[in-house]
């Protein structure tokens, strides 16, 4: 089958697949994992000691695991030295539509600053393109359009989408910005893909009557969408919802609705929660349409939050209030009883919202446990700033660290996060910016 009309094929299977109860949900994944498994345990040496046996009897990987066991994982015989060099090689010279034995091989530093290789199949490429397009193209497929995707490095895995009717224009993140927003002042986007730091500078220059775009669609990828920044780039761009989509290198896991909710997307992946609390879990995620680097019951290291009301669009896949960030991002205070207390990233981004006009800002706990505020704020504000810790740390019992205030800043190699623990210094000043997948 050609290629386009794979991706066609794709396309309809998820454009028009439903299912009208969980239970109906339930029983299609399950038939989907029964036959992943097989095939799994055939054909990857780390897996197949567990042939024949029930997905809960499989270990519960990490990043680590994977990555310490990639050779034996992987079920397309490349090994982990090659795949990264080659990956490296590609990124370096920047081009990015070679392919090592018709596979594309990708890094992803995630945010957890250690480094990921992925593994993407051709017919894996067209089920994603199938899956984008079937989620986020309005008129069908027949229609024409423009996409304006800006993004850290090209990959082929993208360009797989583009076709007659869709036009898609990379837009290079790191080429000067006032020549990119040239280019988008002359492209006539429909769609806009980004990461919401790009979204927000963009909003910023149609605000100062500097640029006009009029996108039928905005999707923000790749790092968490605040819930006011979202409110910003809907006045700006003048669209009911900003759309997301949440993928990592392990998967596709959740995209909006038309109604702005995030569900997961429970029809690719198998979701098992782990629960922080009533509504806060860290998903261990299968994934039953990955096959040349199975993903089975591998922990996430995001924290999502589950929405209790249930969305209008009538979709059974688990609707999420939002990401909430990384694991690795909860702040840790010490307790006044001398345990630790454990502050979630939405608690910390409170203090500064509630203390006045929303501006920019990024939170920052320390190595030494202090906190660190970049933004440019008045004194009176920062006085409230420090209110709002003071009244969260009565609250929860811990006794509040230094708190430092710093001019805003933020390095747009890196991906934007307003609340962040910085764990190693060294770590933290060498990251170099990878590829997003
Ligand atoms: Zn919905």
């Amino acid at each position: 089958m050609s290629n386009k009309l794979s991706i066609l094929k794709y396309y309809l299977t998820f454009r028009y697949r439903r299912f009208h109860s969980r239970k109906e949900l339930t029983e299609f994944q399950q038939k989907k994992i029964r036959s992943h498994l097989r095939l799994i345990t055939e054909k990857s040496l780390f897996y197949h000691i567990y042939r024949n046996k029930e997905l809960q009897d499989f270990p519960v990987i990490d990043k680590k695991i994977m990555m310490d066991n990639f050779d034996i994982i992987n079920t397309v015989g490349i090994n982990k030295d090659d795949a990264a060099a080659f990956a490296i090689d590609s990124e370096r010279t920047r081009s990015f539509s070679p392919e090592l034995h018709n596979i594309t091989v990708g890094l992803s530093s995630g945010t957890s600053y250690s480094r990921g290789i992925f593994l993407v199949e051709n017919t894996e490429k067209e089920k994603w393109a199938g899956f984008v397009l079937a989620k986020f193209l309005k008129r069908g497929i027949a229609a024409k359009y423009n996409v304006a995707f800006f993004m850290r490095a090209n990959s082929n895995l993208y360009e797989s989408v583009g076709s007659r009717n869709i036009h898609f224009e990379f837009f290079d993140i790191y080429a000067d910005l006032s020549e990119n927003l040239k280019k988008l002042n002359n492209f006539d986007a429909d769609i806009i893909v980004a990461q919401p730091s790009l979204l927000l500078m963009i909003a910023e220059e149609i605000n100062q009557g500097r640029l006009s775009v009029h996108p039928e669609t905005v999707i923000s990828i790749a790092e968490v969408l605040e819930k006011e920044d979202e409110k910003i780039l809907r006045s700006a761009f003048g669209t009911d919802v900003i759309h997301q989509v949440y993928q990592c290198t392990e998967g596709c896991l959740a995209a909006t609705c038309r109604y702005g909710t995030l569900h997961l997307n429970e029809d690719i992946v198998h979701i098992e929660k782990e629960y922080l609390d009533d509504k806060r879990f860290i998903p261990i995620i299968t994934d039953f349409e990955r096959t040349s680097q199975p993903i089975i019951r591998y922990r996430l290291n995001d924290v999502l939050v589950e929405k209790k009301n249930t969305c209008p669009c009538g979709c059974v896949y688990t609707a999420l209030e939002k990401i909430e960030g990384r694991e690795d991002d909860i702040f840790e205070m010490e307790g006044n009883d001398g345990q630790i207390v454990k502050i979630f990233p939405d608690f910390i981004r409170r203090c500064i919202l509630f203390s006045g006009e929303i501006t920019d800002y990024r939170i920052q706990q320390m190595p030494d446990g202090s906190i660190q505020i970049f933004a440019d704020i008045d004194d009176d504000r920062k006085t409230r700033v420090r209110e709002e810790f003071e009244k969260m740390s009565i609250d929860k019992g811990f006794r509040l660290p230094p708190i430092r205030f710093n001019a805003y800043s933020y390095d747009k190699s890196r991906k934007l996060k307003r609340v962040e623990k910085v764990t190693s210094l060294i770590n933290y000043s060498d990251m170099c910016p990878e590829l997003n997948p």
